[in-house]
């Protein structure tokens, strides 16, 4: 600052000096003292102008006050701008960390409506950002549940499972948060996966509790009627139904601990070359032990002679549980075949009946627990309807499928399909 004084007083006093000889001094001094003022309004100027647009323009180069306020100004124009660097990259991190969030989260303005949304946005809740900003998000989700979560006191606002507006099949928790003063975040997860395990944890205690039912009301009337002077015949009568439900109950328990096993992969699966033409011959004979075969016709027909891969003991139960379902739902005399097969994209054990068949809208679900077609007559021979649960699980395991086509009055076929990976020639197997 005081460099400018100095330069005005040495700029007046020369003049002035100079003026003196001239015998001029005030009107020197008057003239000096006016190109000066000239000259630093030219600098202030150029100040002007730089601050308008510093990136055009140069500032100015006067050396004193204007000089000190542009370095002055640069030095906060450099802080500003590392500032604003840090926010970008504050901005670019907090976007990145959003979009890599599986979880919708919304920003709702005063009004409820969208200020902003991440990416996952899009995909639960179908809201985009910025083309649905400033749309309110009661016209975008739709579902009753959300629009009286929207408008619940906030404080009562509880998590609430809401289906999708995107996909009908997926259902999301939605919960809604206070943000910002009289903000509002909307965040939505998918909980499909637990709603579904929900569900099916509450079919299967349901059909646990059915299937046990019956035969636990048959011993218990049994039991009720009965006491220890009961004449000989009756237990004598009542006996072998009271043992085929206990039978009944037991067959269930096991069936259903299988599943389990294979579901959890708690069992470790064993993989061995097994040669099929052997085990299907073996299963054919076990089928003519059981109570149903009544002079059917079980006849192999094996195209191959390679083995397969697998677990012996669960591919056995597998194949078994195919065949004794043939011998069971046909009637006598019914032709059963079960066929080896390998070709270029795989290889597959069929099992196939003439009998009366199955109609088209069982076949979807009939890998399901406890679904029968004929609840009667799969009782009556025993059956738990987990039979083909567990011959998908097995196959799943071996990396292969159960495909299952019926035609009424014609038969079924059932086949499992491997895939090449798991085939392997005799002469390789037998090394
Ligand atoms: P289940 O213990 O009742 O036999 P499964 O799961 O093995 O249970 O079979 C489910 C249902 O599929 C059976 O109840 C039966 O109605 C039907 N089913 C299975 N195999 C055949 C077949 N070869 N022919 C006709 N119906 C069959």
């Amino acid at each position: 600052m005081s460099w400018d004084y100095w330069r005005l007083l040495t700029v007046v006093s020369l003049t002035g000096f100079v003026g003196l000889l001239f015998d001029q001094m005030i009107l020197f001094m008057f003239i000096a003292s006016l190109l000066y003022a000239l000259w630093l309004q030219r600098a202030w100027n150029q100040l002007w102008s730089w601050l308008q647009n510093p990136k055009k323009n140069q500032p100015p180069t006067a050396e004193g006050m204007i000089d000190d306020i542009c370095r002055q100004i640069e030095s906060v124009r450099l802080q500003n701008k590392s500032r604003k660097k840090k926010l970008a990259d504050y901005l670019k991190q907090f976007q990145a960390a959003t979009a890599a969030l599986p979880d919708a989260v919304v920003v709702l303005g005063s009004q409820g409506q969208v200020a902003w949304a991440n990416t996952a946005a899009k995909e639960l809740l179908g809201i985009s950002w910025p083309r649905d900003s400033h749309v309110r998000v009661h016209n975008l989700i739709r579902d009753p549940v959300f629009q009286k979560l929207l408008t619940a006191p906030i404080t009562k606002k509880k998590a609430k499972i809401v289906i999708s507006p995107v996909n009908s099949d997926s259902y999301l928790e939605m919960k809604i948060v206070s943000y910002m003063g009289n903000g509002r975040l909307l965040i939505a997860r998918d909980m499909s996966q637990t709603v579904k395990l929900q569900k099916m944890r509450r079919d299967f205690v349901a059909n646990v509790s059915h299937e046990l039912r019956t035969p636990l009301t048959v011993l218990y009337g049994y039991l009720e009627l009965f006491d220890q002077d009961s004449p000989a015949d009756m237990w004598r009568s009542a006996l072998p139904v009271m043992r085929q439900q206990t039978q009944r109950m037991n067959l269930m328990l096991s069936d259903l601990l299988v599943l389990s096993q294979l579901e959890t992969g708690e069992k470790k699966l064993q993989h061995e070359p097994v040669d099929i033409s052997v085990l299907l011959a073996t299963i054919a004979e076990d089928a003519k032990q059981i109570k149903e075969y009544k002079q059917h016709q079980i006849k192999l027909e094996l195209d191959s002679d390679d083995w397969l891969l697998a677990d012996p003991g669960e591919l056995r139960s597998a194949i078994s549980n195919l065949v004794f379902n043939a011998v069971k739902y046909t009637s006598e005399q019914s032709i059963i075949v079960l066929r080896w097969t390998v070709a270029n994209n795989g290889a597959y054990i069929e099992v196939r009946d003439n009998g009366m068949g199955i109609a088209e809208h069982h076949l979807e679900r009939l890998t399901e627990r406890f679904y029968r077609v004929d609840s009667g007559r799969s009782q009556e021979s025993g059956g738990t309807g987990l039979g083909l649960a567990i011959v998908k699980h097995i196959l799943k395991r071996h990396d292969a499928k159960l495909n299952i086509s019926s035609e009424i009055g014609v038969g079924s076929q059932f086949h499992c399909f491997f895939p090449v990976a798991k085939v392997i020639k005799k002469s390789k197997a037998l090394k």
